[in-house]
């Protein structure tokens, strides 16, 4: 038996499961990532029917980020590490980048990219119609193969031009993957891989119709990448960016021969068996997982301050510190110790 079923059955033995559920509890973990993959994806419609958006913005990744602690939980990682300590930073980077970023990006970039259209064609679209792209059926996979291009070579600069890295580095700095850091992001690295390209495809004209179907495909994956738990892609792994395989993006040893890294898919992973920046190991079956999740090459620790992540990469952070010591600061009396 290979040394991974060994490490596999010695898991399953101190979680106390009998031997007979053993087979079942590896099929389920197996199992759950289409299960969930399909199941929110037809919330994300049940949802638009009634309407809950409306009411509580963004519930649907709200709800795939509850399911992922869930899933944490039940099918707990062997390398897994404590983000107790930088709890405070990923709440912060999770509620700026669900609700924060997307509107500014919006309200900075929209007028941008609709001036060329209002400028030169006197509407606010690039198309006249939605129908000169085709039938709704046919603008679903473009809009897939659109969003998902762009984001992969988006991301793939964001590891190799020096000011995007900056930015970007932040995200990589986490020393595991969980659910809590799934939104772990400087703002703008975040709007230029998940905001820019949904703006541009609506400003070109696309039919809502379309948007509606192939938007949520791209998100779910994209959000579930960071999930904590030992969940097991099987052959999603080759079609979609699992845990397993966004691992290894964030992997502290880049695989020999990746240059900056691997694995640059945001939802799809084919683009980097395309592009040949794809990597996962599988040994007798199972995809194996690197030992250490952090800054690549090491050298840099989490940043747990938030400000510090928003503000260093901009060259803000010391002027800022710099003002707050020459700010008058009220303080109590010279020489006054409290009362014991
Ligand atoms: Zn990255
Ligand atoms: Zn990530």
């Amino acid at each position: 038996m290979s040394e991974i079923r060994v490490r596999l059955r010695s898991l399953q033995c101190r979680m106390g499961i009998p031997m007979t559920n053993r087979n079942a509890f590896y099929i389920s973990s197996l199992a759950i990532v289409p299960v969930l993959f399909a199941l929110f994806y037809g919330l994300r419609f049940v949802g638009r029917a009634y309407g809950i958006d409306q009411w509580v913005p963004k519930w649907d990744t709200l709800l795939i980020l509850a399911v992922m602690i869930v899933v944490e939980r039940i099918y707990t990682y062997k390398y897994a590490v404590s983000q107790r300590s930088v709890l405070a930073r990923d709440v912060i980077s999770n509620v700026v980048n669900l609700w924060v970023t997307g509107t500014v990006t919006g309200l900075i970039v929209l007028p941008i990219l609709a001036f060329f259209p209002e400028h030169f064609l006197g509407r606010k679209l690039i198309l006249a119609s939605p129908e000169q792209l085709g039938s709704v059926w046919l603008q679903v996979p473009m809009v897939l193969v659109s969003v998902s291009l762009f984001r992969y070579w988006m991301h793939r600069l964001q590891h190799t031009v020096p000011f995007l890295w900056k930015l970007h580095a932040y995200h990589h700095r986490v020393t595991d993957l969980q659910a809590t850091n799934t939104f772990v992001s400087h703002p703008i690295d975040f709007a230029l891989r998940n905001v820019v390209i949904f703006l541009v495809l609506g400003v070109i004209g696309f039919s809502p119709l379309a948007l509606l179907v192939a938007v949520p495909a791209t998100g779910i994956s994209g959000t579930f990448s960071h999930c904590g738990g030992d969940v097991k892609g099987g052959l999603l792994n080759y079609l979609f960016v699992t845990p397993e395989v966004h691992r290894w993006h964030h992997s502290e040893k880049v695989p020999d021969g990746y240059g900056y890294s691997c694995n640059y898919g945001v939802e799809f992973s084919f683009w980097d068996i395309i592009f040949g920046t794809y990597y996962l190991p599988v040994k007798d079956g199972i995809a194996l997982q690197p030992e250490r999740i952090g800054y690549p090459g090491g050298g840099l620790p989490d940043e747990s301050n938030y400000l510090k992540l928003l503000l260093a990469p901009l060259g803000l952070y010391g002027p800022l510190t710099r003002l707050i010591q020459v700010l008058p600061v009220p303080r109590g009396p010279r020489g006054q110790q409290p009362a014991e």
